[in-house]
């Protein structure tokens, strides 16, 4: 049986730039229950292509996807279904990842009858309580998505996604449309729901100041590489790359930078065709000889940190961080 993907999430699938498939090249990625890995890049950078390859609704070329160290693929058919189901998705638009037709009661229980529940008492008991983890009265199970407003409906898209039993949700761009205020609300609820559930989140967004709040390790993509990761705290205090350093002297605090694209100095690149060298060496204001040329290794530097850029090469990650320009 496959799990119901609502309709945006087909669309997410079939809007997927199939050119951009060096996405998430040398990625190793590893996100623990309890814990919120943030995915920040722009458009084209492959953010959205990491999600889907966790949600195995894209293949992924070389490499794996494994959960607690099983793949779907090599498991048994209950157990893969299994872990199916432990992955689940919460996306950018509420307003088209619901059916306006049905009840957002019906739309969480069809998720739980996909899952097995047989007995509609329990379907209903069920939906009442995800409905009030999600901060609603257990009555609006009859309304419409059309009754509630957009911050409203991503908390009946989390309360469907919760609704599989996940272990890890892949939340893409999910507060991108809601007003600032709303946004804090939502990310609120996030972050609720994971203490109470210990879920693991792959948090994707174009927005710094959102990870600056909620993730634990950032992983940041340019046109389909890992140009620095590690974690939230080293990264925010003091950001190696410099693409990291541009974007979130972009982004001061939650909400007031919408679109990193614009924030960025330079246009950029055509993600099919990157340029040589440091992909980012175009919009650069460290330019060298070197970048033009030859393609950075990620390398460790202080903090746990690790960038993809020839100013940090040959450092180590000794207690005396390298001098930034
Ligand atoms: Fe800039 Fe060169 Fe570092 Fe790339 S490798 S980020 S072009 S300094
Ligand atoms: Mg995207």
């Amino acid at each position: 049986k496959h799990y119901p993907f609502p309709r945006s999430v087909r669309q997410w699938v079939g809007n997927a730039p199939a050119r951009v498939l060096r996405a998430v090249d040398d990625v190793d990625l590893t996100v623990e229950s309890g814990r919120t890995l943030g995915v920040v890049g722009e458009t084209g950078s492959g953010k959205s292509t990491l999600g889907r390859l966790l949600l195995r609704l894209e293949r992924p070329t070389s490499g794996q996807v494994l959960i607690d160290g099983s793949s779907p693929d090599t498991a048994g058919a209950a157990r893969a279904h299994q872990l199916r189901r432990d992955v689940q998705v919460v996306l950018q638009d509420p307003y088209t990842s619901l059916n306006p037709y049905l009840t957002i009661g019906s739309a969480i229980e069809e998720v739980l009858t996909v899952g097995g529940m047989t007995s509609r008492e329990e379907r209903r008991a069920r939906v009442a309580e995800l409905l009030e983890q999600v901060g609603f009265p257990a009555a609006w199970s009859e309304r419409k998505p059309g009754q509630l407003s957009g911050g409203g409906r991503q908390r009946v898209s989390i309360a469907r996604a919760l609704a599989a039993g996940p272990r890890l949700i892949v939340a893409d761009e999910p507060v991108s449309a809601l007003d600032v205020s709303v946004q804090a609300q939502v990310l609120n609820l996030f972050q609720r729901l994971q203490r109470e559930l210990d879920l693991a989140y792959v948090f994707i967004t174009h927005d710094l100041a959102v990870l600056e709040r909620i993730a634990d390790r950032v992983v940041v993509l340019y046109l389909g590489r890992v140009v620095e990761t590690g974690p939230a705290d080293a990264l925010f205090a003091g950001p190696a790359h410099p693409y990291t350093q541009a974007l979130l002297n972009a982004a001061p605090a939650l909400g007031r930078s919408r679109s990193t694209s614009s924030a960025v100095a330079g246009e950029l690149p055509d993600p099919a065709s990157p340029p040589a060298g440091c992909t980012f060496h175009t919009r650069c204001p460290f330019v060298m000889d070197v970048c033009r040329t030859t393609r950075p290794r990620l390398t460790p530097i202080a903090g746990g940190l690790q960038a993809a850029c020839h100013l940090h090469e040959g450092s180590t990650p000794d207690p005396d961080p390298p001098a930034t320009p």
